[in-house]
């Protein structure tokens, strides 16, 4: 059972992470889904997750994608997730993963393989994202010998190496950078933090006092503190222009409103008149 490991690492009276269903959700004719969610936890990192055989296949990417094709981004193979996490975003309150997840990016993808188990026993899986911020072709190649953390030797093999592969939609523009914000709420980590944090200050105190709750909520709101606002959020550029290096504009999300600017206060009103 694939998604044995996801259960054990969790909670779910303390999560607001979706539940392991046993139904696995088949794809059936449907194309089969990606998602990328940056998740502010003990590190920042972006999680890639490739639905196959009704769950997600999951990639803990330290540094994020890159589009250039001569960067290889470690990639660490995490457990399975649920198919319905891929809609995920949101804080997770303590224990496992505590932090902020945003979903970055999501899309479809497709094997360019004839047998995806038999790429991943290999450790040489081709593929293709149609996400977006991600799109084109892509490889996760597992690594031999010394790719653990802190040159650890990779014994369990899930150490891999996510590299874009050269074609219309690789280049050297930072996607990261350029794109940093959510492709579901518009958001950045702060906004995602401002939207869910009130009803856990509620639910907490409704179920009476959890100090360690309480606790690691306040860690992961002093985290984001220090992240600071994203660049384009600092900026107010919200909405993303597509990037020069690029032959086709992505398709950009639809991203929230800007805030309203500020109304002119009552008394300047008065001032004026
Ligand atoms: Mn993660």
């Amino acid at each position: 059972m694939p998604l044995d490991e996801y259960r054990r690492k969790r909670d779910f009276t303390r999560t607001t992470e979706p539940a392991p269903v046993e139904k696995r959700t088949p794809a059936g004719k449907r194309a089969l889904m990606f998602c990328v969610q940056k998740h502010l936890a003990t590190a920042l990192h972006y999680d890639l997750r490739l639905e196959h055989d009704g769950v997600l296949l999951s990639w803990a990417v330290p540094k994020g994608p890159a589009l250039d094709p001569t960067v290889k981004r470690l990639a660490m193979q995490t457990e399975d997730h649920p198919y319905d996490y891929g809609e995920f975003e949101g804080i997770i309150p303590d224990g496992y993963g505590a932090g902020v997840v945003m979903l970055w990016d999501r899309g479809t993808w497709s094997p360019e393989v004839e047998d995806v188990d038999a790429a991943l026993k290999k450790g040489d899986l081709k593929f293709r994202l149609d996400g977006y911020k991600l799109k084109g072709s892509w490889a996760l190649i597992r690594t031999r010998g010394y790719g653990g953390r802190g040159g650890k030797p990779d014994a369990d093999g899930r150490t891999w190496l996510l590299i874009k592969h050269r074609d219309e939609w690789s280049g050297d523009l930072d996607v990261t950078e350029f794109a940093p914000l959510s492709v579901k709420s518009g958001g950045d980590f702060a906004d995602i933090l401002g939207a869910d944090l009130p009803a856990f200050w509620h639910s907490n105190r409704a179920a009476g006092t959890d100090e360690s709750m309480a606790a690691s909520l306040q860690a992961i709101v002093e985290k984001v503190k220090r992240l600071g606002p994203s660049r384009a959020a600092a900026s107010g550029e919200r909405a993303e222009a597509p990037p020069a290096t690029q032959k086709t504009a992505p398709r950009t999300a639809k991203r929230a409103a800007p805030k309203a600017a500020a109304k002119p206060s009552r008394a300047r009103k008065t001032k004026q008149a």
